[in-house]
């Protein structure tokens, strides 16, 4: 009997030890779990910014040139913000 009263004390710090080490794999885990949530949202962010311009753009029908005050109804100069009479992207695309 006295030798399980002297076992108790390593064996609940053993078990202790056990419980953090699965604890930190599995927070571990967790990280890299919301980590990659994180990465795909901000991917997909990526892409509604980008569509979002592009239909934008589409709405638009002209572009005035904050350099030289020129309006240009080309979809391609409305998309890109170039002005044809600065030679030059002076817009937001
Ligand atoms: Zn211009």
């Amino acid at each position: 009997m006295n030798i399980l009263i002297n076992l108790a004390p390593s064996f609940a710090i053993l078990l202790v030890s056990l419980y953090q080490g699965w604890r930190e794999v599995r927070l571990r885990r967790e990280r890299r779990e919301l980590q990659a949530i994180a990465d795909a949202m901000l991917e997909d962010l990526k892409t509604y910014r980008r569509v979002l311009k592009e239909e934008t753009a589409k709405l638009q029908d002209s572009v005035t040139c904050p350099r030289c005050g020129r309006t240009s109804h080309n979809p391609d100069d409305i998309g890109a913000g170039y002005c044809g009479h600065c030679h030059d992207w002076t817009g937001e695309p």
